[in-house]
């Protein structure tokens, strides 16, 4: 039997961070025809929100460091403020939104990062997806709305990469739903040039990817989102695609 159609949509950092940016983002998610759930990231706001409260924010290339203080500050933003926001914003664009941690239905289950070189504290690696409840919700026309939170079983959330939440999501339910997975962050692509837009690459292949990355194109927090890209279109993932939210039919398409 054919699968349904079902497009999982990122939203990163920079574009939660920005109104303009989000409320052009969520215009077009809500126009998305059919089934389609939304991962968010967490953006700034914990920083500053986290600072305003007198907790100090501690980054180590790049990531968070998540010790106890910490924890109880993204699990109020990127489950309460920013998660909430969303849903509210969706809700007012007609969309039967439904905001998720996931311990919600337990549909994401994570472990806490073992302390390697770095202690990045309640962080958490997912273990398993179960696609059944998400699959029942987008079944009833319910919109998930994914915060970057998981949960080990015991009753603990950990704070965990959006990127990866949207990339386990989308392995798991593409079991049943025929998944397009797609990463909107702030440019229209992954670029060859930073500072150029148009030098937008319209289709990245491992080989690729990994010179990109041994001369410097491709750096920081995009290496980690495109192996997360890879290891969903392994994973039965149809589609993978990194672009801007008003670029959805252009952008960066990952094949294997
Ligand atoms: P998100 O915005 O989804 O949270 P990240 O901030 O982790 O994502 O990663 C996106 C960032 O990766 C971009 O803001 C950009 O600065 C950086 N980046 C590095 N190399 C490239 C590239 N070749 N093309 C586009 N962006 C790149």
């Amino acid at each position: 039997m054919e699968k349904t159609f079902l497009n999982i949509i990122k939203v990163g950092g920079a574009v939660v961070e920005d109104s303009t940016s989000l409320d052009a983002l969520l215009d077009a998610f809500a126009l998305l025809p059919g089934r389609k759930v939304l991962v968010h990231g967490g953006g700034r706001a914990a920083t500053q929100i986290a600072s305003q409260m007198g907790i100090e924010s501690t980054m180590i290339e790049g990531r968070r460091v998540t010790d106890s203080d910490m924890l109880r500050v993204v699990t109020m933003v990127y489950g309460g403020l920013v998660n909430k926001n969303i849903v509210a914003s969706l809700q007012a664009r007609g969309i039967n939104a439904l905001g998720l941690t996931g311990a919600d239905l337990g549909y994401m289950l994570s472990e806490k990062r073992p302390v390697g070189k770095v202690d990045y504290g309640f962080v958490g690696d997912v273990k398993k997806t179960d696609a059944s409840a998400l699959a029942k919700l987008i079944d009833d026309n319910i919109v998930p709305v994914l915060a970057p939170l998981t949960h080990d079983g015991q009753g603990h959330l950990l704070n965990t990469n959006a990127d990866t939440i949207a990339a386990e999501a989308a392995k798991a339910l593409a079991q049943l739903f025929d998944v397009t997975l797609t990463f909107c962050f702030e440019k229209k692509g992954v670029l060859l040039d930073a500072d150029d837009e148009e030098s937008v690459v319209p289709i990245l292949r491992r080989n690729d990817f990994e010179g990109y990355v041994a001369q410097g194109i491709i750096s920081g927090g995009m290496i980690p989102k495109i192996d997360n890209a890879f290891q969903a279109i392994r994973s039965g993932v149809k589609r993978v695609i990194i672009t801007r939210a008003d670029n959805m039919q252009g952008g960066t398409q990952i094949i294997e």
